[in-house]
């Protein structure tokens, strides 16, 4: 008999698939990562088992303590379903930019949520992370995750989805394009990449309205870059701990509309019902199209789920008030 021990088993070996219309016009072989075959649909799941983990084992997180964290909704599944199985209380913080679908999940998935203010600075005592770490230190045996800064977030892709990706293309992998939030997905891959060759390139997708590529290209943490957009789970108006720019050889920037346009077209051209930062991946892919040539293998990493953006991106009306369709 084949089976896990329970739904966290189920975590990590996700399927490589070949992207076939949306880059015919690049030369080389484009293979997604595909993350929505994790249980709780992300590739999130995986640094929340780690995260927990490595909390118990240094006694952070106790029996029955209250995880907090302040997520866009992946996050919070991942650590929710772990919440569950090891019975923890959870609660989540999350920003009003967020989709109506991932708050309700989490709710579904037995956490508590806060819904915070986008608008303000992460300093104000009303931002999600503000109110994370309050409620961390207000509430007894509470142990807040912080994914930014919190390195198992990093440490989890370096030990599970590096090396599957290493030996899905049979070390045959020249480049990797993933988006960027907290950075753990581009710099845990990226470093174990590198590791095994150290030609390997490693490309970031950011948002407009985001600090990632300015910061890399000059070292300046530019304030002026920073401004409200559409596109979740990548750009952040911070600095995590997790973004390593050293394995970072670059980012591109893509638009809220192309995220947009692209996450539709994944799903009507490639039958990729993804969420909205696969579209801005496959763009960025696009976009680098410079840098491949015919013998190389991309890899782009895919994070989540299309049901959680059936109210926005794939709803018609929403896209319209956007001025995309
Ligand atoms: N896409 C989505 C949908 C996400 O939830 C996240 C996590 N914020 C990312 C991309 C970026 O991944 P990471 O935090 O590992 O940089």
């Amino acid at each position: 008999m084949q089976y896990a021990e329970n739904i966290l088993g189920t975590i990590g070996n996700t399927p490589m698939v070949k992207i076939n219309k949306l880059t015919a016009e690049l030369p080389c072989l484009v293979l997604a990562k595909y993350e929505t075959f994790n249980p709780g649909n992300s590739v999130k799941d995986r640094m929340a088992l780690q995260m927990i983990e490595d909390a118990e084992k240094s006694g952070l997180l106790k029996p029955g303590g209250t995880i907090i964290e302040g997520t866009s909704g992946n996050t919070g599944m991942g650590l929710a379903l772990a919440a569950i199985m090891k019975g923890y209380k959870m609660i989540c913080v999350i920003s009003d930019k967020q989709s109506k679908e991932k708050i309700d999940i989490l709710k579904a998935m037995g956490s508590e949520v806060h819904v915070c203010p986008t608008d303000v600075e992460p300093d104000d005592p009303r931002s999600y992370y503000s109110t994370a770490r309050r409620l961390g230190e207000e509430i007894p045996n509470a142990w807040y995750v912080n994914q930014y800064d919190n390195l198992s977030n990093t440490k989890a892709h370096y030990k599970s989805t590096g090396p599957e990706i290493w030996e899905q293309t049979e070390g045959k992998v020249t480049h990797f394009v993933v988006g960027v939030g907290t950075g753990g997905t581009i710099s845990g891959v990226g470093r174990y990449l590198k590791e095994q060759n150290p030609d390997v390139k490693v490309w970031g997708v950011d948002a407009y309205g985001s600090v990632f590529k300015k910061y890399k290209e000059t070292g300046i943490f530019d304030k002026n870059e920073i401004y409200p957009y559409q596109v979740e789970g990548i750009g952040e108006d911070i600095l995590p701990k997790n973004v390593d720019f050293d394995v970072i050889d670059g980012f591109t920037k893509v638009t809220d509309k192309d995220a947009a346009v692209y996450t539709r077209r994944l799903a009507k051209e490639e039958g990729m019902f993804l969420g909205n930062s696969a579209g801005a991946a496959i763009k960025g892919v696009l976009q680098l199209k410079e840098h491949f040539g015919p013998d190389d293998v991309v890899v782009v990493l895919f994070h989540d789920h299309g049901s959680r953006y059936v109210g926005k991106i794939f709803n018609d009306e929403w896209m319209k008030q956007q001025g995309w369709l």
